[in-house]
Parts: structure tokens; C-alpha cells; sequence
């Protein structure tokens, strides 16, 4: 095992600013789980009655157009979840929904990378997720875009989520079939942490999961129907050697 001594720093949410202007750098990565009811399905697992929350480690967030994933030693099944992230530039508790898009500094398209067999290991035993979501460099994201003033009211059937493995769609759906809107998961989330700027949010991913493997290009892209706001984000699988 190859031991590293290094000083990582704190990830710059790219295409974001604070609104004092300054560089926006990242929070907290929260989660939701079983945000599309196919994919609930697809997992044989019960649609949630409220939104299921879990958190990446911030060693997993790389943030940029282009990003190299190395599959962990610990896992032979890691799959894709496409998913739109959206960062925060303001912070609070107990958030109205009304209020919850005036938090919102923007947005792009990522990948939460999951080692399914570790993840359902974990569910068996009764232990938590952190692990088979959590290695270094499986929460890539695209860099972000600012949201803009003049799209209210947002039209979510408007945005689409796609990922391609090597050309071929594996993952494509509208944001308008998420089971929790983006207003009730920071309003939700908020009623449990206090939320600070820079805190990220993958939003749920569509059905269509499957595993990559080591050599795979992923390609995530979030498109709207007027050809603005469009995100993308190219993932190189590889494999230590
Ligand atoms: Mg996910």
C-alpha cells in the first residue's frame, strides 16, 4: 500500500463566488437516496416516505470538466448514479421551502460513484453506506453554473440528466420525476443541520445504474430544453496498478 504525505486543500467550487465575490470553496456533501421511484425499484427498495440523507467525505468531490477515477482495491462493483448537484451560497436552519431557491448559488451535473457490492454488504449487516460512497475521487461534478436570474419559475421537465458509458446511454430522465423537489430537500435538510455556503447536494439519480469498469470514459451531462445552462463532465475509469 502506497503510503502518501500531502496536504490536500479544501476543494474551490468552480464558476461559483460567495456573495461577498470571494472564492466559494466546499462544504458538506450531502446525498439523497432514492430520489426517482424507478430507481427505488431497479434497487428493490420501498420509495421513501421522506428524503434519505447520507454525506460523502469531501476527499471524494473533484470539481471540473474532465476528472480520472481510480476503482478502489476493496470493491469489484462500482456503478455509476447520475445525478444534478446543486451548491448553496447561503446558510441556515429550519429553511422554508418558499425561501429554499434564494440559497441556491448553482448548479452542475455529477456522478455519486457507489461500490455496490460494499454498499449492500453494509445494508445486510445494518451498517451505514459511508464507506461504499465515500472513496477519494467518487463524487466527481462538473464545473458549476451560477443560477440564473431569469429562469424563475423553474421548470424542472425542462432539464434532462443523460450518462453515456463509452457512447452508449445508460442513465437518461427529467428532473421532474425526483420524488422530493429541490425546495423540500434544503427545507428538509436544514430541519436536521444547520447548512453553510459552499455545501453540495446530489439530488438523486434516474434508473438505469450499472457498473463500470476500469477503462470506461462516463460521460454526465445536464441539458435544458432551451440549450442554456447545459453541464457536463467526462469520467476516465482506471485501476491502480
Ligand atoms: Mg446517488
Amino acid at each position: 500500500m502506497t503510503r502518501n504525505t500531502f496536504h490536500p486543500t479544501w476543494p474551490q467550487l468552480s464558476g461559483l463566488q460567495t456573495r461577498n465575490g470571494n472564492e466559494l470553496i466546499a462544504g458538506t456533501v450531502y446525498c439523497v437516496g432514492r430520489n426517482f421511484s424507478e430507481h427505488a425499484c431497479e434497487m428493490n427498495s420501498p420509495i421513501p416516505k421522506e428524503p434519505l440523507i447520507f454525506t460523502k467525505p469531501i476527499g471524494s468531490l473533484l470539481v471540473g470538466e474532465e476528472a480520472i477515477v481510480q476503482l478502489p482495491a476493496q470493491s469489484n462493483d462500482v456503478h455509476h448514479e447520475v445525478e444534478w448537484v446543486v451548491a448553496l451560497d447561503k446558510g441556515g436552519k429550519n429553511i422554508p421551502k418558499n425561501e429554499a431557491w434564494d440559497y441556491v448559488a448553482g448548479w452542475g451535473v455529477g456522478i455519486d460513484l457507489t461500490a455496490r457490492d460494499l454498499q449492500s454488504a453494509a445494508k445486510k449487516a445494518g451498517k451505514p453506506w459511508a464507506v461504499s460512497k465515500g472513496f477519494d475521487g467518487f463524487g466527481p461534478v462538473s464545473r458549476f453554473a451560477p443560477k440564473p436570474t431569469s429562469f424563475f419559475p423553474m421548470h424542472l421537465e425542462d432539464y434532462e440528466l443523460e450518462l453515456t458509458v463509452n457512447g452508449q446511454t445508460r442513465q437518461q430522465d427529467k428532473l421532474s420525476s425526483m420524488l422530493f423537489t429541490l425546495p423540500e430537500l434544503v427545507h428538509y435538510l436544514s430541519t436536521l443541520f444547520t447548512l453553510r455556503p459552499g455545501d453540495i447536494l446530489f439530488t438523486g439519480t434516474p434508473a438505469g445504474v450499472s457498473q463500470v469498469q476500469a477503462g470506461d470514459q462516463c460521460r454526465a451531462v445536464l441539458t435544458s430544453n432551451t440549450g442554456e445552462l447545459e453541464s457536463h463532465l467526462n469520467v476516465k475509469i482506471t485501476v491502480v496498478k
